[in-house]
């Protein structure tokens, strides 16, 4: 099964008339940008997609180009956690948009380290944690990083110093962060890594589940203990696409997405379960 067999219908949504749309367009990686009217959301925006040799060897720096061309407005920008296929644009972001940025005590530093102004930048680690950027009510949760490392640790762990990392791992995840996301009567949830924290994400129902697919083989039970959490009315698939290769190839798939079987898994405890993929900057409309 490939991801681009999952794609949406384009009007597999029906936003109402009666308000302007809720736009959720998918930027690779785990990254969204969410339009309603004038205001604009990013979630862990990552456009330069470096490629891996630059990652491991660095210096890995973001592409002003990119940042210009493929997030040029936001109001506010969420970071789910410091990874550099996350967090490595945001700053350079924050500055050409004057956006604010919430994330981990590790994000704050990373934008202290690029000189973002402090005002800008809210820590959301320690819960409850909520804030409203013009129609977007933003929700945080403690969550966890799938265990990359052949499911036994999670790459690259542990908080940001204060300096600017160099290469890819250097960019450590700081602490994990779930977002629920409140606009125009909507509950949009991002997972930006394939795991979940029981404990501290409260049972809610969803209408738009953004769930990284990256790594979901590798937590017990994934897909059943998202669902028991979340309760989504429909899943978009995210963070699927190999981000060391550019926009204009086409995403392409990371080896072992195993996705019939994630397919399988959400679709057989939720029969009425929509769940699909975007191509890059494709969206749909709530
Ligand atoms: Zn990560």
């Amino acid at each position: 099964m490939s991801p681009e067999s999952l794609a949406f219908a384009p009007k597999a949504f029906c936003p109402p008339s009666s308000r302007p749309p809720v736009c959720v367009r998918w930027l690779g990686t785990a990254g969204f940008e969410i339009t309603h009217g004038p205001y604009t959301l990013l979630i862990d925006p990552y456009v330069t997609r470096a490629p891996l040799s630059v990652c491991v060897t660095g210096p890995l720096k973001s592409d002003d180009n990119a940042v210009r061309v493929f997030a040029p407005q936001a109001d506010a920008i969420v970071v789910g956690h410091c990874h550099f296929d996350h967090a490595l644009d945001v700053p350079a972001i924050a500055r050409a948009t004057g956006a604010l940025v919430f994330g981990s005590r590790s994000t704050a530093r990373l934008c202290h380290a690029f000189g973002i102004p402090s005002k800008l930048v809210s820590n959301v680690e320690d819960q409850p944690s909520e804030h409203d950027v013009g129609p977007f009510r933003l929700r945080f949760f403690r969550s966890r990083h799938s265990k990359l490392l052949f499911g036994r640790a999670v790459l690259a762990d542990g908080d940001l110093g204060e300096t600017i990392p160099q290469n890819a791992l250097a960019y450590r995840s700081g602490t994990v962060l779930a977002v629920e996301i409140e606009v125009a009567g909507l509950t949009l949830f991002h997972l930006g890594s394939a795991e979940i924290d029981d404990a501290s994400i409260p049972s809610r129902a969803v209408d738009l589940l953004l769930f990284c697919a990256e790594g979901w083989t590798l937590g017990d039970r994934v897909p059943e203990r998202v669902l028991h959490r979340l309760s989504p009315k429909a899943i978009l698939l995210s963070h699927w696409d190999n981000f060391f290769t550019p926009f204009d190839r086409g995403p392409k798939p990371l080896p072992g997405l195993a996705l019939a079987r994630l397919v399988e898994r959400f679709t057989r405890l939720r029969r009425d379960l929509l769940l699909g993929t975007l191509p890059f900057f494709g969206d749909v409309r709530l």
